[in-house]
């Protein structure tokens, strides 16, 4: 197999009203994984904050050695080996991951939703999500989603919280998940606005207390009336057997835990300890969400709405129809490259 990647930086969409944040770009590299003619797509997303650059992913891919393999099915070994070069660097890691599921799913003519067996019909909404900004802006933002979308997000975790929910409560009613970001240290507090939440319509709730906190986060669980989601709390599929009973469920991202067959793993365990999935992801085009939602069937909740941000996505794949995502029939990870 033959590895090639680049950089590509993900230029935000001129819509300041929906933009997750300031920022106007994300760094990223693509990958393309080459076998007997047939080319699979891979990328990975790099939002700064992770640590991970291009310079990091560049250094980590040049260091692989794929052409040893000549069977792409033999992916537990290839990714075990992948997985094993370098520790960390899971961004780069997921984007031959992916690559390796394009590649494979191609060679089948299956698309992975198929090859997992889930019924693609079964997709879920995908929230989309308004970043912070003043309560005028967030009414605009919230008027201008929820014409598009059915389920909305919002982060959350300063001091004016309560006013920014109540602004887009101001002008929609559409149901809402928190994502609290880590946000509140102090469970009796997270649990009061966890309540006063529920009275807004609100359904979820994603890391409200910084990750390291397990004790306090176990308690609060206990007496949420509402589910709540593990994000910072949850990389990789080693994370998730200790968070029964801590979490109601886990938020899986491909970039955090090294792609799709772990991913994969993560739902399942999650699924065996009784515990919901969220499938989610970071700034993306639509290569690495399409890959993310042949996982959705499966979830309980999606959250995929990296693409719909892009300004120059190099892909078509899954799309967001009247909030729900539309998986292609195409095989692989579902997508055809447009640019
Ligand atoms: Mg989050």
């Amino acid at each position: 197999m033959k590895l090639v990647h680049y950089p590509y930086e993900l230029i935000l969409r001129d819509v300041f009203t929906l933009s997750h944040s300031s920022r106007t770009s994300t760094p990223g590299v693509q990958v393309e994984l080459s076998c007997e003619g047939i080319t699979g797509y891979g990328e990975a997303s790099m939002p700064p904050y992770l640590g991970e650059t291009p310079a990091t992913a560049a250094s980590f891919l040049n260091r692989l050695n794929l052409e040893q393999f000549s069977d792409p099915f033999r992916m537990e070994e290839i990714l075990d080996y992948v997985d094993s070069v370098l520790p960390g660097n899971t961004a780069a890691k997921a984007s031959v991951d992916i690559a390796l599921h394009d590649l494979t799913g191609k060679l089948q003519g299956r698309a992975w939703h198929q090859i997992w067996g889930f019924d693609r019909d079964q997709a879920p909404d995908t929230s989309f999500t308004l970043g912070i900004d003043s309560p005028e802006k967030m009414r605009q933002k919230a008027l201008e989603a929820a014409s598009k979308y059915t389920v909305l997000k919002v982060k959350l975790g300063s001091e004016h919280d309560r006013e920014l929910i109540l602004a887009i409560r101001s002008v929609t009613d559409k149901p809402l998940m928190v994502d609290a970001n880590q946000g509140w240290t102090d469970p009796e507090y997270a649990l009061d606005m966890i309540c006063w939440l529920k009275e807004q319509g609100v359904f979820l709730i994603e890391q409200p207390m910084p990750r390291q906190v397990i004790d306090a986060q176990s308690w609060l669980l206990e007496r949420s009336p509402l589910p709540v989601f593990a994000d910072e709390s949850v990389q990789r599929l080693s994370d998730v057997a200790r968070l029964k009973g801590v979490f109601s469920g886990i938020n899986i991202k491909l970039m955090k835990c090294t792609g799709m067959r772990e991913a994969f793993r993560m739902m399942q365990l999650a699924r065996s300890l009784g515990m919901m999935v969220m499938v989610g992801c970071m700034t993306e085009t639509s290569c690495a969400i399409s890959a993310a939602s042949q996982l959705s069937p499966g979830a309980d909740y999606a959250d995929l709405d990296g693409n719909l941000l892009i300004a120059n996505d190099l892909f078509k794949g899954t799309v967001v129809q009247g909030g729900k995502l539309i998986l292609s029939d195409l095989p692989g990870i579902g997508v055809e490259k447009i640019l």
